[in-house]
């Protein structure tokens, strides 16, 4: 079977309207991404628990139906709801008693009652179920006071969760406890999960220093590889950590190639600005089919994005910019939905919190911007956001501090105090 040729990138920028890679707003950019990026196809069989966060690789259907029987939704009795009596009290003879997983296996006939537990099956003809507590006891009878339950109450149907055919879960789903759950209730032991992601990444500087080394005089510590690596981690993808490459043309020509053979996606931090001196944008062009954007967003800005080639298919490159913040971002504005497609997950978008700013800020019209932003109660409800003291996009700090990205979005202008705001808060951010 052969399959189709992907679109060339000079295809998939003709289907975006007004295209401009010097000043491409984060909607197009996500865009043409998605468009870019291959789906991983080939599947596994795992045993359930082991499924926990990964992508279902097929639907699955429902064989049974769960609950398998009518059941009940008390601990009472059960009785026919017909036996109700009008606008009296309604007096019934115990006949016997059910418990979960040991049934009443005798008939109870009209004027009687079965002593039953949550989760017993309803014996024969009887369809309603009184409380224990809303019932007293008179020795072999319960009297069910006038009004106290309708006929049908506290009865749970065969099949009200999964009936047989229904469909249960999708492919592309994110396995989740409940998920996993209820591939339990169906008795499934195995699931079919999709291969997980590989993402190769390194880091690129001539001045980085790795965890370990003496920081020479204008060095810093290669912060990126760990935030980088813990971002990945998080997404479920199988992490290849390719370390600080040095800015040397073979040695960046051989770490691409070895992240290229290994991994579906590369992602490297540093290099694709405008005024970099370095070698990293010259061997991407060179080893590949890659674009240099400049996106419409703040921060972040440069970006490489494209295909390098290998010898048994191309990896899909994420040139992200240096600075530890604008790793971040971009990674959360552009690479973590792009990562999951990848991984052949389908997606809802993130949920965004509506929250009233404290303060005004300052903002252009033509860009998104990413303030980091601390999110907490309003005293008279809702939701309230501050941002992080300075938000320069070095100061990782401030991603450490916050526990949201405040999103101004790209046609939206100054903030005044009191407005709402639109936050991605990062708890669940996977
Ligand atoms: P660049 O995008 O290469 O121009 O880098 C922008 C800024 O980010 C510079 O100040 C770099 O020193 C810094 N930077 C680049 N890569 C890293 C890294 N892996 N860890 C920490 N800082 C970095
Ligand atoms: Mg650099």
């Amino acid at each position: 079977m052969t399959r189709p040729l992907p679109p060339s990138l000079a295809s998939i920028a003709s289907c975006i309207s007004g295209y401009d890679p010097a000043a491409l707003p984060v909607a197009q950019a996500r865009a043409f991404i998605d468009q870019l990026v291959p789906r991983v196809r080939a599947a596994e069989m795992l045993p359930l628990r082991s499924a926990l966060g990964r992508v279902l690789a097929s639907d699955v259907v429902s064989h049974l139906n769960v609950p398998a029987h009518d059941n009940s939704a008390m601990d009472g009795y059960a009785f026919a709801g017909r036996d109700l009596a009008a606008d009296a009290d309604t007096v019934l003879q115990v006949a016997g008693s059910g418990l979960a997983g040991t049934p009443f296996t005798g008939q109870a006939g009209p004027g009687q009652c079965v002593r039953i537990m949550t989760g017993a099956v309803m014996p024969d003809g009887l369809d309603t179920v009184i409380p224990q507590e809303f019932t007293r006891l008179d020795g072999d009878r319960i009297v069910i006071p006038a009004g106290a339950v309708r006929a049908g109450d506290n009865r749970r149907l065969a099949g009200e969760d999964l009936a047989v055919g229904d469909a249960a879960l999708a492919a592309g789903r994110i396995l989740r406890p409940a998920d996993i759950g209820m591939l339990a209730s169906l008795g499934r032991a195995e699931v079919p999960v999709l291969r997980r992601l590989r993402v190769a990444f390194f880091s690129t500087g001539n001045e980085l220093r790795s965890i370990g080394e003496p920081l020479d005089e204008g060095c810093v510590y290669d912060s990126n590889r760990y935030t980088l690596y813990c971002m990945l981690q998080r997404l479920g993808v199988d992490v290849i950590d390719l370390g600080v490459v040095r800015d040397d043309p073979q040695a960046l020509a051989e770490a691409f190639s070895t992240a290229a053979a290994n991994a579906d996606a590369v992602i490297t931090s540093g290099g694709v600005s405008v005024g970099e001196a370095d070698h990293t944008k010259t061997v991407m062009a060179q080893l590949g089919d890659v674009l240099f954007w400049r996106i419409a967003m703040r921060p972040g800005r440069p970006m490489a994005i494209g295909r390098i080639h290998a010898e048994h298919g191309d990896a899909i490159l994420f040139g992200l910019p240096g600075n530890p913040v604008a790793v971040m971002v971009t990674f959360y504005a552009l690479v973590r939905d792009a990562l999951l497609a990848m991984a052949g997950a389908t997606q809802q978008p993130l949920p965004l919190l509506r929250c009233a700013a404290t303060r005004p800020i300052r903002k252009k019209p033509g860009r998104t911007e990413y303030q980091r932003a601390i999110v907490s109660p309003a005293p008279d409800g809702g939701w309230q956001v501050d941002i992080t003291g300075s938000q320069g996009s070095g100061i990782l700090r401030s991603m450490s501090q916050a526990n949201g990205l405040m999103v101004l979005h790209h046609d939206q202008g100054d903030v005044a105090a009191g407005q709402l705001v639109d936050v991605l808060p990062f708890e669940g951010l996977i």
